[in-house]
């Protein structure tokens, strides 16, 4: 079972061109689709989700695909001690999602700790993996190394978890980055052991389909700091933050000591990154905007940026403030997303339990 350098590069080729032949099929058959996203609520979305995961998930909803949002609330606790203040968390992450343009009438918003059948998934499908293929899995053992945690039960399985979030809805979609492709294998592969070994609840058709990775193309954000922006490093330009509190994070990001402005994203890492930004808010060539800054430095850069971002995100921080005044209303949507979801992972349960001949 231990896979060749060989066999890996060939199952990454197999899943870009699956991924590239879904894209292209997409908006002919949104309805045979359904995807599922999410966010660990570890703390407040930022640019790098902007650009990379919300307007994608909106431009799939749409397009008329069923796409389903799970706050993985569970996943906090694989890589860190405590929960930290995780309910004001998950509170902004709705609002992020409602202010980007997701829609609960068409796409279902949930929690995980809410739906105790999708948890249950995890029994039978800790049955169908060796201990072996979960010590070998590269991401796992990527974020164990970033966690200075030692490994936990929930970190080592936490993969077959993922497998339970797609398949309780049978989800045949999930977008994720290259990083993600060993957990969507997991994922296949759980989905056809259960198949081989515990059979169906009726008819024909497995319990569970064979989920696809939609990979995501965009930029790589990185933070202030010139390393990747992520919600747990403090290098970040959250969503939330005022225009204000932009301008101030970003007169501190990391350039280099050349005055010229150049657009070289191999040696030039940091300002390059600075005029990605630019360009995606401004849907300019990042290199036309080098040009026009030329001597002008760094300073001149970021005031371009600033101000470019802030236009960007002005309508989607009035909304996100709108709708964080109202708690209740962001509570009922949480709840009606957790209700659709339990029906749906009962749904599911009841057929694991036909299959597994386990309905008493
Ligand atoms: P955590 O610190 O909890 O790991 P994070 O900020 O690193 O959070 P992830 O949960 O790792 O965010 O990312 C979720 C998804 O958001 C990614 O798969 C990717 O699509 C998108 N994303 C996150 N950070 C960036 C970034 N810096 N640039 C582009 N896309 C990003
Ligand atoms: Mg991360």
């Amino acid at each position: 079972m231990t896979q060749t350098p060989h066999a890996e590069s060939s199952s990454l080729e197999r899943t870009v061109a699956r991924s590239q032949e879904i894209n292209a099929e997409l908006d002919k058959n949104p309805s045979d689709y359904r995807v599922l996203t999410g966010d660990r609520p570890t703390g407040h979305l930022h640019i790098g989700h902007y650009f990379g995961s919300l307007t994608n998930r909106v431009r799939l909803q749409n397009m008329g695909v069923d796409t389903i949002v799970l706050i993985a609330d569970y996943q906090v606790i694989t890589d860190r001690e405590g929960v930290g203040p995780i309910k004001e968390r998950v509170y902004s992450l709705v609002a992020d999602y409602l202010a980007a343009g997701i829609d609960p009438d068409k796409s279902m918003i949930f929690l995980h700790s809410a739906v105790p059948a999708l948890n249950q998934l995890m029994l039978p499908f800790l049955s169908l993996v060796t201990e072996a293929e979960l010590k070998r899995n590269p991401t796992v053992k990527a974020e164990l190394a970033d966690s200075q945690m030692p490994m936990s039960g929930l970190m080592l399985t936490y993969p077959v978890h993922q497998a339970a979030d797609i398949l309780f809805c049978k989800a045949n979609l999930v977008p994720v980055g290259k990083d993600q492709i060993p957990h969507i294998e997991m994922c296949r592969v759980i989905a056809r052991r259960f198949d081989e070994r515990y059979g169906r609840a009726h008819g024909d058709q497995p319990v569970f389909p064979q989920a696809d990775a939609l990979l995501t193309s965009g930029t790589l954000i990185l933070g202030t700091d010139g390393t990747k922006m992520s919600k747990s490093k403090g290098n970040v330009i959250e969503l939330r933050m005022t225009a204000d509190e932009t301008a101030k994070a970003l007169k501190k990001a990391v350039t280099d000591s050349d005055r010229t402005i150049t657009y070289d994203p191999v040696n030039r890492v940091e300002v390059s990154n600075l005029l990605d930004i630019a360009g995606l808010c401004l849907d300019r060539d990042p290199q036309s905007i080098a040009e026009e800054i030329g001597d002008g430095g760094a300073g001149q850069l970021k005031a371009l940026v600033t101000e470019a971002l802030n236009e960007q995100l002005r309508e989607h921080r009035d909304r996100r403030e709108t709708v964080m005044k109202d708690q209740g209303y962001l509570e009922s949507i949480i709840r009606a997303g957790n209700t659709r979801a339990n029906d749906i992972a009962e749904q599911t349960l009841t057929e694991v339990r036909t299959a597994m001949q386990m309905s008493y």
